[in-house]
């Protein structure tokens, strides 16, 4: 006889990574139970949610959301309806969920994916940018609940997969693969030129408008780098950073045998989201199994630094330490919505972060304030860079 089915609440519901989730859980009722859901807006695809999965707690960003969730709703379900942080937190933490699959976009995930690791809550992590953001306080919360903390995003997750082959005292390197995004191989003088749009056509995964563009500029490899050092607690200089396009080997270990244990499948998300769903368990999935023969060649590369910054900035952020990931990935995130908003250019993204990088006061990461504070004053800095004459429009 089964089990009773897993609660699950999802941080980030209508997102990329949520929809994902929500596959996951339609093919697995049996095992999996949705008991919390949280969004930003309360639109359409919400309201379809909440009346398929019928969680007994939500949250959307603000109230005006959650009017217009309640009107869209119309009596036809009636969860419990939160906002803002605290509503995201109450789902994560009140909801009577066994794991919260964390994947609310940017610093915005930190306070209610922390609430749930010190609730004691199983969370399987999305939201890489909380852990760059307060990764040692994310890690310690951890510890100390006994929370497990079971990664989402591809490279993790294999990296979690590899692990299994030894013991960590075994573990040599690390080796992140990333498919270079759709600008690889372009030289500087185009760069400059590169529209929005294509910087949101990724040649291999289809994922949201932010992590898309930290893809084209190679920042989503840089957290990755942060994300992989206090997850696996592997300092930066053991972690090496390969450019692969076909997407296939999701990442590596190398032992200290030399032996390298690489986990590969199809660049589809449903597939790490299950693994961390079904944990420890593996179960029969809906993605199509890799087809070894028909994937042909695999190629590796390395990055180039010189045309794609933002990798070594994440680098000499972790290095610095403290508060100074923290203000890499605020800067970051205003520099990103500013290049989507078509204030700026694709080439003044790691402009901007180096300046306010550049401004780093070495500050320690104590406490969740001291983050949240160096977050503020990074994200009123990159505003400030932006809006300066050193920025060309
Ligand atoms: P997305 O933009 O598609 O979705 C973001 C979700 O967060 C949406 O549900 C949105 O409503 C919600 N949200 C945004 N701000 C919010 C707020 N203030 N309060 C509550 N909810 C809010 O993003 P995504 O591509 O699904 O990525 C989500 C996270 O997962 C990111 O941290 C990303 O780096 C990570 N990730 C994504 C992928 C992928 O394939 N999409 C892969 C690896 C990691
Ligand atoms: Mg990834």
């Amino acid at each position: 006889m089964r089990n009773a089915p897993k609660k699950i609440a999802i941080l980030g519901s209508t997102g990329s990574i949520g929809r994902s989730t929500l596959d996951v859980v339609a093919r697995h009722r049996d095992r999996l139970q949705v008991v919390g859901l949280a969004a930003g807006s309360g639109g359409a695809r919400l309201t379809e949610q909440i009346l398929r999965f019928r969680p007994a707690v939500v949250s959307v960003k603000d109230e005006r959301a959650a009017r217009d969730l309640a009107a869209r709703l119309d009596g036809r379900a009636r969860p419990r309806i939160g906002v803002g942080t605290a509503g995201a937190t109450e789902v994560a933490v009140a909801s009577g969920a066994d794991l919260v699959v964390s994947a609310i976009v940017g610093a915005a995930g930190l306070l209610p994916t922390l609430a749930a690791l010190s609730a004691g809550i199983t969370v399987a992590l999305a939201n890489k940018e909380s852990l760059v953001v307060a990764g040692e306080l994310m890690v310690r919360a951890a510890r100390e609940a006994g929370a497990q903390l079971l990664p989402v995003d591809s490279e993790h997750n294999a990296i979690h997969q590899c692990l299994r082959a030894g013991r960590r005292e075994e573990v040599d390197r690390i080796i992140l693969t990333g498919s270079g995004g759709p600008f690889r191989g372009m030289d500087r003088s185009a760069l400059e030129r590169v529209s929005v749009e294509e910087a949101l056509r990724h040649p291999t995964w289809s994922m949201g408008p932010k992590i898309t563009v930290d893809s084209a500029t190679l920042m989503n490899k840089g957290l990755e780098v942060i994300e992989a050092s206090f997850l696996f607690g592997i300092p930066a200089e053991r972690i090496d950073v390969v450019i692969h396009p076909q997407s296939v080997v999701h990442s590596m270990v190398r032992f200290r045998d030399g032996s390298v244990v690489a986990q590969l499948g199809a660049a589809d998300m449903r597939h790490p989201i299950q693994y961390a769903l079904s944990w420890p368990e593996r179960w029969e999935s809906a993605v199509a199994p890799l087809d070894i023969l028909e994937v042909g060649a695999l190629t590796f590369e390395p990055p180039d630094h010189e045309r794609f910054p933002c990798l070594g900035l994440a680098r000499e952020a972790l290095r610095r330490g403290g508060t100074a990931p923290a203000r890499l990935n605020a800067a970051n995130e205003v520099a990103v919505a500013a290049f989507l908003a078509g204030q700026i250019r694709f080439v003044d993204i790691p402009a901007v972060i180096e300046e306010v990088l550049a401004e780093e006061d070495g500050s320690p990461a104590d406490s969740v304030e001291d983050v949240l504070a160096a977050d503020r004053e990074a994200r009123r800095r990159a505003r400030a860079v932006i809006g300066s004459e050193r920025i060309r429009r």
